[in-house]
């Protein structure tokens, strides 16, 4: 069964090519050009992922994600402006999955879609690997349990609330268990390769994981190496 992709976006020759890209390579396609349209056939119909222009006519992107998490939350790629770096952290806090920067190259944006299919099955859908069903999918430290697929996160079996990009940044940590990890590192990988603001902005969502975790359960997860990076240590008693 092949996984069924909305494309919203208002400038009709990238819309044309990313759909003629995705039925190529096997995916059910269907575009639109506004945020109201798009908003209503995503609502309407089934869709595995809505890759979404943020800059659209009638209804902003961000304006559409907001309304189709609250009703029918649906994994989201951003495609936005390669500068519109408030874009992407509200876009990601608001509950997309991962986000393009324009213009982009077909083979990243199939590769994105690939891993967000992959990391995001929608719930009665046909899964396409036994992902979640496999151990590889759930990372773990001591008491603390990263759920890739159900994108869950628990200490002691309680519920930690990370937005994306925490979740992103834990999971890769965990991840790369041992392996200090530098902040351009952790930047590409949670940030995207394009990314061209601050690296700083990773010593902020470290602060925002160690004031959900290490803060409220009293551990010492995330460890600072001076002028590296971050690691987390395999868990001793
Ligand atoms: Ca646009």
């Amino acid at each position: 069964m092949s996984a069924k992709i909305l494309v919203v976006e208002d400038e009709e020759k990238l819309a044309r090519f990313v759909e003629l890209e995705l039925k190529h390579e096997g995916y059910e396609v269907k575009t639109e050009g506004s945020g109201r349209a798009a908003l209503a056939e995503a609502l309407s119909t089934d869709y595995d992922l809505v890759l979404l222009d943020i800059m659209l006519p009638e209804l902003n992107g961000l304006e559409v994600l907001r309304r189709l998490n609250k009703e029918k939350p649906t994994p989201v790629i951003l495609l936005t402006a390669r500068d519109a770096v408030m874009d992407k952290v509200s876009g990601l806090d608001a509950g997309a999955v991962d986000y393009i920067t324009k213009p982009f190259a077909i083979e990243e944006l199939l590769a994105r879609i690939r891993v967000a299919l992959k990391l995001h099955p929608v719930k009665g859908a046909a899964p396409e690997t036994n992902l979640s069903s496999s151990p590889e999918g759930v990372l773990t430290w001591g008491p603390l349990t990263l759920d890739i697929p159900r994108h869950r996160v628990t200490m002691d079996g309680h519920e930690i609330s990370l937005t994306n990009r925490e979740f992103l940044m834990l999971q890769t940590l965990l991840e790369n268990m041992d392996i200090v990890l530098s902040r351009d590192t952790l930047l590409e990988r949670v940030c995207g390769y394009e990314y061209v603001g601050e690296t700083n902005v990773i010593d902020v969502y470290i602060r925002y994981l160690r004031s959900k975790i290490d803060d409220v359960f009293s551990v010492h997860m995330i460890q600072t190496v001076r002028g590296v990076g971050y690691v987390i240590k395999s868990w001793e008693e």
